[in-house]
């Protein structure tokens, strides 16, 4: 793992990102599933599960290596990476609304995912918490629609079951 580039992902805050992970690599080293000194419990569950994004950040350090020397700039990678695949899911679209035969829910599902999963990387490179984000801009933009006053307010304690 080239250490340079791992700090540029995560550095500062993103140690936050790095916890799960960490965790994760714990429990899948527990290979006799026994547990470890480290208070893990045995490993009953498959790796990564419901920790995606986790998971792509460590694949995404394996496969980078490939893609030298221009993935050491991560966030332009990362960056253009996105604008790609944006790219495919438009192209899908399009061609659903243009009425070509097959039905492309599973790929439109599937480039879906690939959006999501490099801007949660690109969000990362720049230390930015996308969820904290999201939801920066969920009253934000509560305050600039004044028909919305107090939706947002409603739906997350909903969410929150309160
Ligand atoms: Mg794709």
């Amino acid at each position: 793992m080239d250490a340079r580039l791992t700090m540029r992902i995560y550095a500062p805050s993103g140690v936050r990102q790095i916890g799960p992970l960490r965790a994760s690599i714990e429990r899948h080293d527990d290979s006799d599933g026994a547990g470890n000194d480290r208070g893990c419990p045995p490993m009953t569950t498959p790796l990564w599960a419901g920790n995606w994004r986790a998971a792509v950040v460590a694949i995404h350090e394996k496969v980078l290596k490939k893609w030298r020397p221009w993935s050491d700039e991560d966030r332009r990678f990362l960056a253009l990476a996105l604008a790609g695949e944006v790219g495919e899911l438009a192209n899908l679209v399009k061609k659903d609304w243009r009425g070509d035969a097959g039905n492309r829910g599973k790929l439109i599902r599937e480039e879906l995912a690939d959006v999501r999963i490099y801007l949660e990387l690109l969000a990362i490179a720049h230390d930015v918490d996308l969820d904290e984000a999201c939801l920066a801009k969920v009253y934000e933009l509560q305050r600039r629609w004044p028909e919305a006053a107090g939706v947002a307010d409603r739906a997350l304690r909903e969410e929150e079951g309160q």
